[in-house]
This record gives C-alpha cells, structure tokens and sequence, in this order.
C-alpha cells in the first residue's frame, strides 16, 4: 500500500546503484530531499503519510509537528519467501526496531516533549527517523513545523520569524524539491506555503503547489481555478488531494481506505473530471517520480566524467605493469568500459521514459 512503491525510478537507481557499488568509489546517485512547507494544519504531515502509505506521523488539529522530523526511506532487499519486514530507527535510539508504526508515532511524540516542552513549544533541533523497507525509494523526506502568527503557550513572540528561518534553512538548498501545501478552504492568493516557496525558489523550478482540503471546501465552489494555476501560476503545476479528516484519524481509518475514499471523491465530482492527472495522491507520487528523472539525468553526465576518469586512471595503472595482461587492472578497466557503456544505455533509457511520461 505504499504510494511510492509503484515508482519507476526504483530500478533505475537500483542499478546504478549497484554500478557504483562495484566501482567501490563514494559517488553515489543523491535523490533530492522532498520538504513540506505550509501555515500549521494545512495537511502537510498528512501528505507525507499518505505518500510513504503508512501511518506514523502525529496530525491534529493544532499544532502537532513541533521539531523537523527527517525522515530518510531506506530500501531493503526484497525476501524471497514474501515475509518482507518494515522497521523504523531514530538516530536517538540507535539500534532499537519498532516493527510498530503507532509506536513510531509514540516515539515521535515523547522526542518532541523532550526537547521543546508539552506547552506547543517548538525547536529547529531535528528528529530523524530511518524507515526501512523493501518497497520505498532512497530518498529523504522532511515534515517541518508549520508557519504561525500568533504565539501561543511557551512561544516566543518572534515565533513566526524563527519558524520561518526553520524553514529556509531546509528549502533553500538547490536540490530540495519543495511541496508547498495549501488547504483548498483557505484564500490562495494569500497562501503562506507559495510566499515562502517562491522565497527559495524564485523561479519555481522545484515547487509543486499541493492543495489539500478539497472535501471541505465552502459549498458552491471548488477549486478548478487553483489547479489550472489561475490563481497563483506554478511552473511545476498544482495537485489536488484529500486526506483523512480529524474525524477519519480518531476513527482509525486507514491511508489505504482513505486513498479508496480519495478516488471515489473525484469520481463523484464532475468539475474535476477533466482534470485527472491533476488530483489525487498517487497523481502526486507520479509528479514527485518524474521530478526524480529528471534529477537523475540531470547528474548522469557528472557520473558518467567520474567513471570516464577512473577509467583512465586505472588504464594508466595498467600500462606500468607492462606485459601483465591478466592483471586486476586490466580486468577492472575492461568492466569500467562495460559500465561506462551500460550508464549511456540507461541515460537514453530514460530519456526515453521522459517523453513517454511527457505525452501520457
Ligand atoms: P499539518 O499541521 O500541516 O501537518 O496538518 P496535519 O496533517 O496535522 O492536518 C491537520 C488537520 O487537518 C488534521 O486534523 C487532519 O485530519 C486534517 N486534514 C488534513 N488534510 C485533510 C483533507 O484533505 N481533508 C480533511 N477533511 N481534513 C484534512
Ligand atoms: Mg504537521
């Protein structure tokens, strides 16, 4: 049931992975990190849950994410008698398992009470989480605390000052692509996340407008205009989803059903029909995969130079033993041409992927 499991970039970065394993070299491919930013209780934790497909994260009504919780999705090796094991580890914990996400979630909450107060206090110290499992991407995922005006409990008066400071720290990095999360029952023009998602991202090149609440928006109207990016152009485009309700969370429904509920709502409503690839959290998943495509083939050239020098490094080696011909180096040069080669092949593989994604 997890919304990302369905991604086309696992294998792809599977193998490349597996390419630069062998070269026992560092490089590495390096996802981007994914942050959700927004005005508190916009549904930002809950785009993330539904988007890992499990439930773990603490939502509510009030304020709720209270520290930056990272949350790095580690993939596992797939058993082959189908007992896959799904675990958490907090960096604060090390080497303790929980097998239990409500426990995950339990543990989210005590960590934040110890460090920034049971009175709706909140600190830029992160908490991080590993989740590892054989049906998720290596990527990284950030829940911040969301943007507040007015100081409540132990607050500051500079509260939304140093939220927003919080923030930036995270989004501004070049490589973070940034889901800026609007409820669909507040003004658009006025929304917090895209004011400070075009703050690190002028020209829009990472920000995907998420607009959350489309269950609950005022009668007689929806939010056709927010999607076609009427209101607030995004180049990157908006998605539309709905989550589960407080109601839905007390009742302990679950993503899966919520997903089922969330397909049959844009079913039921005839203005969102021709908007399709526009609503829903896998159409979100499917936005956030294409994204990673490109990344990867954006940085593919840069391996690609890596490789090409090592090889030469290693030819040079070679070349000093002389007339050794079965040597290591020899055999390493030969495999590095043949991965050199089988790096080109998946460039176009995905370039390929690309224009199918493009014209779908
Ligand atoms: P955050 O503060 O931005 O992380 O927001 P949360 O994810 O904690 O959600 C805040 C509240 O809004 C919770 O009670 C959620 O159940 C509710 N919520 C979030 N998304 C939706 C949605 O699409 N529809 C409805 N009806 N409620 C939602
Ligand atoms: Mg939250």
């Amino acid at each position: 049931s997890v919304v990302l499991l369905g991604s086309s970039v696992i294998p792809i970065v599977n193998k490349l992975q597996d390419i630069f394993a062998q070269l026992s070299s560092q490089s590495t491919i390096e996802l981007p990190q994914v942050a959700v930013v927004g005005s508190q209780s916009s549904g930002k934790s809950s785009v993330l849950e539904a988007l890992v497909g499990r439930d773990f994260l603490p939502r509510g009504s009030d304020i709720c994410t209270r520290r930056p919780l990272v949350l790095q999705l580690v993939q596992t090796r797939r058993k082959p008698d189908g007992t896959d094991e799904e675990w958490g580890e907090f960096l604060h914990l090390p080497g303790k398992r929980f097998y239990n996400f409500n426990e995950i979630r339990k543990e989210i909450e005590a960590e934040t009470v110890r460090e920034a107060g049971l009175n709706k206090g909140v600190s830029d110290k992160q908490i991080r989480l590993k989740i590892f499992s054989p049906n998720v991407l290596d990527i990284t995922l950030v829940d911040l605390p969301g943007i507040t005006k007015v100081p409540v409990g132990d607050q500051p008066s500079d509260i939304e000052a140093r939220i927003r400071t919080m923030i930036m720290s995270y989004i501004k990095r070049p490589t973070c692509l940034i889901l800026a999360v609007t409820p669909a029952n507040a003004d658009l023009a006025n929304s917090d996340a895209l004011q400070i998602a075009g703050a690190a991202d002028p020209d829009g090149l990472r920000t995907i407008g998420v607009i959350t609440k489309l269950d609950i928006m005022d009668r007689g109207t929806d939010a056709r205009n927010f999607l076609l990016g009427k209101i607030i152009p995004l180049k990157l485009g908006y998605l539309g989803v709905v989550n589960r309700s407080q109601e839905d969370i007390m009742m302990n429904r679950s993503i899966k059903d919520a997903l089922i509920a969330e397909e049959k709502f844009f079913r039921s409503r005839p203005v969102y029909s021709d908007l399709a690839d526009r609503c829903g959290v896998p159409q979100l998943a499917k936005k956030l995969n294409q994204l990673l495509i490109q990344h990867i083939k954006a940085v593919l050239p840069g391996l690609k130079a890596r490789i090409n020098s090592s090889l030469v490094s290693v030819a040079k080696e070679h070349a000093s033993y002389g007339e050794v011909t079965e040597s290591k180096a020899g055999q390493g040069a030969l495999l590095l041409n043949i991965l050199s080669k089988y790096c080109e092949a998946y460039s176009s593989m995905i370039e390929g992927k690309n224009e199918e994604m493009s014209t779908s």
